[in-house]
């Protein structure tokens, strides 16, 4: 029976088929209990708010690239997927529906707001994992987890408990990033620098006894004037000479009337400003911290509704930066303001919403993490964890380094609940199970704390919590450690630090033995991706137009770890082209293989008596399959793309399926053979269309998903095979040139003329010059002792030899010369141009260097062709 697959290759009808048949067959589900090699990767969970965008889709491919092909070469593979539940993310998802119906969290109250989150969650959450299926990923479905699922959640306590056990959780009085907004807590994670336009405001502080403006005093500068009124020293530097011997005195503060002293500390900076700063241990960490060292009251004067406090007297009430304006209008009436100047600085904003972040002396609970962070150093020091590409540790070595104690919980009402309880005895009981009783005075008058976890502390968890941690189960023993994670390099603090500290603290042994770091995709012009640029390319659409399969490959190619790759329409265009390429050769195929073919072993192709382009496309097909096994193994999918690609492309479509035209029947094994194991070699890049065509011609198994991944090393070819394959191939080559390049007409057959005495091309002429006469349209090859070089004819170097086309009677001698000469005229006015502007000075000064990169390749090229085509006329004449 003929086999039969549509004539045009319809990537959206060949992708809706395969996908359900894999995840019911159950392909992609690993076995706990099995005695192979596991190699494991969790996914990086998306939030349950999230939809796919074009990072999960680079993600997700280089992911997938690496655990199909694992799978195929029989590992127990694991990828695990799942969610995480996004806590504040979510929250303002849903705060922001209920604000549609004019309510607010407080209006539902606890208790309901939280039941419509999960609501939320099951009507429209988990989209994205829908989306991460139609695009190939083979997930264990069966093992997907969820953050706030029972297991994870009771992780979570147990975490928690064992770090307040150990006094690595405490609760402390401690300056925060606070989001007015959000009314939360922000660890220093979440607050984001956006440069602005701001203010340096001098401010003229009397000294005591000299009040008034025409006495003593010290000038003070900050951006942030309102916070004055929480002012509890003046700072300078130790080694500043300007102010010996203030130490002792006192400053009164302007508009409050509060005396405050003069602090020595190095960590005052001399060059800013007069060398004399306020301090304000309640709103700024620097100061937090001087305070700390010299015992400065803390004086809160912005609450968390971002409205002064009763602290701040008159201006109690009013908004931060209305209050900004008052003090400096008053401070001004008063003669205290000396100047203001204009100065762009960093202000911290939440990540979440854009508020102005105010730090605020808080309540909260914290990680004591330097103990956590030692053990997560070395284990990246010594190599249990490598970075690939691996000058990104170095970011995780600066961070940790200089790590700070962990603001873990939260003001929300959507994630984890802090496991403690309060007695109005005053007794606070952190416990694996809700109390009844206080444990110290017998009452069940508990309140439990009303905060939230960190959503990160969840996601810290999540390697050995999706496996059954606390429970010692059969997954934890076979996938812990796994055996690499992908992520990308923005979140390597937020996540891939705390997973390493975690994995270390409580299953004493790293979480992953691999870190890839992904890059950014950015545009074709490598601008970066945004909203407000209007280039962002939704990664679903593109797998619409161009098909998932060349999208995904599109992305591979291009994926050098750790490098921001550029996505054009160009490159999608040409990896669709790709797939239909492979899709016509099968097509191709079809006219001499049927069902009925037996699919050859290696050994059986070895045995029978090949021709010489079978042996050669075996040696190439061997050469190709141990480049991608050296990329793979190195992790650099961009490369194995690249070999995969080539091989396809210009070894086996363009020139095998050329050739094998002369003898199709004879060559049916090999093509066979081939054909199947590059399908195999291509399916975790492209897994839908070599899934399609594999299950279209004969093969062992029942699907490509766990057919075996080809370990052919060593073809059936060898390097005589390769070599004089080659050399007819530049022949033909050549003569296709020489036959474009002075328009002869395809139907005329030339005469071709080789100059040899090695009797190796000699017998090569003699057994292989078919492929010469058909793939060139050769009426004859001669071979001769020397070229005679005949005015009309052309010459080239080929298989080493100089060869030479006849053209007499095949071209019109003077309409090739006009030809010439014109092409030549046209491309020398265009490079006296080019080199105007590249001469000119304003052009260089103000073109992008791409552009003037561009030039100099353009010109690069006219210098050719204008060679070039002076040696054509040359011949001519
Ligand atoms: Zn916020
Ligand atoms: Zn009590």
């Amino acid at each position: 029976m003929k086999v039969e697959i549509s004539k045009t290759y319809n990537p959206q009808e060949v992708e809706s088929r395969w996908y359900g048949m894999w995840e019911s067959k159950g392909y992609f589900r690993a076995d706990a209990a099995s005695t192979k090699h596991a190699f494991a990767i969790v996914m990086p969970p998306p939030n349950v708010t999230g939809s796919l965008h074009i990072g999960h889709m680079l993600n997700n491919t280089v992911q997938d690239v690496i655990v199909r092909r694992k799978r195929m070469q029989g590992f127990n593979t694991l990828w695990l997927p799942g969610m995480d539940h996004a806590g504040i993310a979510t929250q303002w998802v849903v705060e922001r529906e209920l604000r549609t119906e004019g309510l607010s969290r407080h209006d539902l109250g606890r208790e309901k707001f939280v039941a419509r989150v999960w609501k939320w969650k099951e009507e429209y959450g988990g989209n994205i994992l829908r989306q991460i299926r139609r695009i190939g990923s083979s997930c264990d479905w069966s093992r997907e987890r969820f953050t706030l699922d029972e297991g994870l959640s009771l992780a979570v306590r147990e975490v928690f408990v064992r770090l307040h056990e150990e006094g690595l959780i405490y609760r402390g009085k401690r300056l925060i990033n606070w989001c007015p907004r959000c009314m939360s807590a922000l660890s220093d994670l979440e607050v984001k620098p956006k440069s602005s336009e701001s203010k340096l405001y001098h401010i003229k502080y009397p000294l005591k006894g000299s009040e008034g403006t025409s006495g003593e005093f010290v000038e003070v500068a900050t951006t942030r004037p309102e916070t004055m009124l929480g002012d509890t020293a003046i700072a300078v530097n130790p080694e500043d000479k300007r102010y010996k011997g203030f130490t002792g005195k006192i400053a009164v503060l302007p508009l409050v009337g509060r005396e405050i002293p003069f602090i020595e500390d190095t960590a005052v900076d001399p060059k800013f400003g007069t060398g004399a700063v306020k301090v304000t241990p309640a709103h700024d960490l620097a100061d937090f911290e001087m305070g700390q060292r010299h015992n400065l009251a803390q004086i809160t004067v912005i609450g968390e509704d971002a409205k002064i406090t009763a602290e701040g007297g008159v201006y109690q009430g009013m908004d931060r930066f209305a209050a900004r304006k008052k003090v400096v209008e008053d401070l001004d009436a008063q003669g205290l303001l000396v100047k203001v100047e204009a100065l762009t600085n960093n202000v911290g904003q939440c990540e979440r919403c854009s508020t102005v972040v105010e730090p605020l002396i808080s309540t909260q609970w914290f990680i004591r993490i330097k103990p956590l962070a030692e053990p997560a150093i070395r284990a990246v020091e010594d190599g249990r964890t490598k970075f690939v590409p691996p000058n990104r540790s170095n970011d995780y070595f600066e961070w940790m380094n200089n790590i700070r104690d962990w603001c873990i919980s939260r003001q929300l009402w959507w994630g984890h609940r802090i496991p403690a309880w309060y007695c109005e005895c005053g007794e606070v009981i952190v416990s694996r199970v809700d109390p009844e009783k206080c444990t110290k005075c017998g009452s069940s008058k508990l309140r439990q704390d009303q905060d939230m976890l960190d959503t990160w502390f969840s996601s810290g968890l999540w390697p050995f919590s999706t496996l059954g941690w606390p429970d010692q189960t059969e997954d934890l023993k076979t996938f812990y450690p796994g055996s690499l994670l992908v992520t990308g390099y923005d979140i390597i603090f937020f996540w891939v630090a705390r997973m390493m500290m975690f994995g270390m603290k409580f299953m004493g042994d790293v979480p992953f033995r691999t870190v890839y770091i992904t890059g950014m995709i950015r545009d074709a012009e490598r601008q970066k991706m945004s909203k407000s640029k209007g280039n962002v390319v939704d990664p679903l659409e593109i797998c619409d137009k161009y098909g998932t399969d060349a999208v995904r490959f599109a992305f591979a190619r291009n994926a050098a770890p750790g490098k921001d790759l550029a996505l054009s329409d160009s490159q999608l265009e040409s990896y669709k082209f790709f797939a239909t390429k492979i899709w016509n050769a099968a097509r191709f195929m079809y006219q001499y293989v049927d069902d009925s073919d037996h699919l050859p072993t290696i050994e059986e192709l070895r045995a029978s008596n090949l021709t010489l382009v079978d042996r050669w496309i075996l040696a190439r097909l061997a050469l190709a399959t141990q480049e991608v096994r050296q990329s793979m193994e190195q992790y650099q999918l961009h490369e194995a793309a690249r070999s995969i690609y080539r091989f396809f492309w210009d070894e086996f479509c363009s020139w095998y399926l050329e050739m094998i035209k002369l003898h199709p029947e004879r060559s049916k094994p090999t093509l066979l053979f081939v054909f199947e194991n590059a399908l195999r070699l291509l399916h975790p890049f492209m897994p839908f269309i070599t899934e399609e065509l594999w299950q279209s011609i004969p093969h062992k198994g029942e699907s490509i998903v766990i057919a075996p991944y080809p370990e052919l090393e060593s073809g059936a070819g060898d390097a005589a095979s390769e070599s004089d394959t080659e050399m007819i191939q530049d022949i033909i080559t050549k003569v296709r040139n020489i036959r474009a390049e002075y328009l002869v007409d395809s139907k005329q057959k030339v005469i071709v003329r080789v100059a040899t005495s090695d009797q190796r091309i000699i017998g090569l002429l003699k057994t292989a010059g078919d492929y010469i006469h058909k793939l060139a349209q050769v009426g004859e090859v001669v071979v001769v002792d020397r070229i005679a070089g005949d005015k009309l004819s052309a010459q080239a170097v080929a298989a080493g030899c100089t060869i030479e086309v006849p053209l007499a009677g095949l071209i019109d001698l003077a309409a090739e010369m006009t030809r010439l000469t014109k092409l030549r005229d046209k491309a020398t006015k265009d490079r006296i141009v080019i080199e105007k502007q590249l001469s000119n000075p304003d052009v260089i000064a103000r073109a992008p260097a791409e552009v003037i990169e561009e030039k100099r390749r353009q010109l690069a090229d006219l210098e050719d062709q204008i060679r070039k085509l002076t040696a054509g006329i040359d011949r001519l004449n």
